[in-house]
């Protein structure tokens, strides 16, 4: 009897779990140390948090946590009674469940749960969601909660937008000393973006080794391989992380090892991860010799503009080109290049319910693709961590019959 595939660890896996093992007791310890927490959005201003001493975490990624570890299910409720409708963000229901009910899987990591903030700084380049999620918690913590205001849709960014986020990023320096009791150093923001800029670049060249054919990495990979690089930008051992993990790719690339042993097909993961499936859809994709070789979710934390020499500007410039405040002209674009790049066969779109600001198969871009591509398309309908709107066995069968399709093509 033969066995199904299995899924290949990296060896630096084990590095990463320390890395982010020591991120999460860093923060644990803050206050005790009397260091400042800040919260901030995914693709909110951490380099200026960290410029300011602040310990920066990121409540997406404990978001993301309660989906993967699929306590969402339980938590979504009781935000929903709340006043927080089913419909929208379950990061937030899940987040703010956790809170109501104070169980969260940083438990596990002897932590109490999410360190309390000082501080709570958004950027609205993703999604009104994030600055509602926050000023919950600066009501109920009594703290301020500040932010900036991106437009969306962009198509050019041109310099009136990028002037305007610069200014309303400066104007949160006199709040936030205020609240670090540390005065700002633009040297320090300097250091901070030059370090967040090379693992930036690093991000950039691990996703790219997928490229290769066949590929070393799959975006199943990519959503945990990729932690340091949403909560650590900016510190050191994020670079050092990925220092040891790209040449395990390259050798990978070098010596031919596939992620999917027998790859035949390459697939474009376009929005959300499932978090509490990707366990399943992996092995599905295995068993399929199908490998989902690229997405924009990975993408979505390489911030190539962001330079050291002009750091206001340039981190406006990195935090308004990101694809989700994009216009569909510009995301069709960037599709169009990354198909290209990583000889992509299909596009898989995610539809997350309640994340329409990452959901792109709604304004019938899939068909205009698919007539400029001519490359076949699967819409799933899921979401990111309410599995009540998810159904298995029907994106099972979805799954295997669009893998069916590029086979005939
Ligand atoms: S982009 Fe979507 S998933 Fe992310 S915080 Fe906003 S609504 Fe939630």
């Amino acid at each position: 009897m033969s066995s199904a595939p299995q899924r290949k660890d990296f060896e630096a896996t084990g590095k990463m779990k320390e890395v982010m093992g020591n991120y999460f007791a860093e923060l644990d310890r803050g206050p005790k140390e009397g260091k400042k927490t800040a919260w901030c959005t995914s693709v909110g201003p951490a380099e200026l948090l960290r410029a300011l001493g602040f310990n920066v975490y990121f409540p997406e990624n404990h978001g993301a946590m309660l989906g993967a570890t699929r306590m969402a299910t339980d938590l979504i409720p009781l935000a929903n009674a709340r006043g927080f409708s089913p419909d929208i963000c379950s990061y937030l229901t899940s987040d703010i469940g956790s809170h109501l009910k104070g169980a969260s899987p940083l438990q596990k990591m002897k932590m109490s749960g999410p360190p309390k903030a000082d501080v709570l700084v958004f950027n609205t380049n993703q999604c009104r969601d994030v600055k509602d999620w926050f000023q919950w918690y600066g009501r109920e913590w009594d703290v301020p909660c500040v932010g900036i205001h991106t437009p969306r849709s962009i198509g050019d960014v041109d310099d009136s937008i990028i002037d305007d986020v610069a200014r309303q990023t400066e104007a949160l320096v006199g709040p936030l000393e205020e609240v670090a009791g540390e005065k700002f150093d633009i040297d320090k923001l300097r250091e901070v973006i030059d370090i967040s800029r090379q693992c930036t670049v690093l991000w950039k060249t691990i996703l790219e080794t997928a490229a290769a054919r066949p590929s070393p990495l799959t975006f199943f990979d990519g959503t945990v391989q990729m932690g340091p690089a949403v909560v650590l930008r900016g510190h050191q051992s994020a670079v050092d992380y990925y220092n040891v993990l790209l040449p395990e790719l390259q050798e990978r690339v070098a010596g031919r090892v596939a992620a999917v042993e027998d790859e035949r097909f390459r697939i474009y993961w376009e929005g959300m991860p499932i978090w509490g499936k990707l366990s399943s859809l992996s092995a599905q994709f295995l068993e399929l010799k199908t490998c989902v070789v690229a997405s924009t979710y990975c993408n979505s934390w390489i911030f190539e503009a962001l330079d050291p020499s002009d750091p206001f500007e340039s981190m406006a410039r990195a935090y308004s080109t990101i694809f989700i405040c994009r216009s569909d002209d510009r995301k069709e674009q960037y599709i169009e290049q990354m198909v290209d790049k990583y000889q992509v066969d299909g596009i898989l779109y995610h539809d997350a319910k309640t994340c329409p600001n990452n959901s792109n198969s709604r304004y019938e871009m899939p068909q205009r693709m698919q007539k400029k591509l001519g490359k076949p398309y699967l819409v799933v309908n899921g979401d990111l961590n309410d599995l009540r709107l998810y159904s298995e066995e029907q994106t099972r069968t979805n799954i295997e019959a669009f893998v069916e399709q590029l086979s005939e093509e």
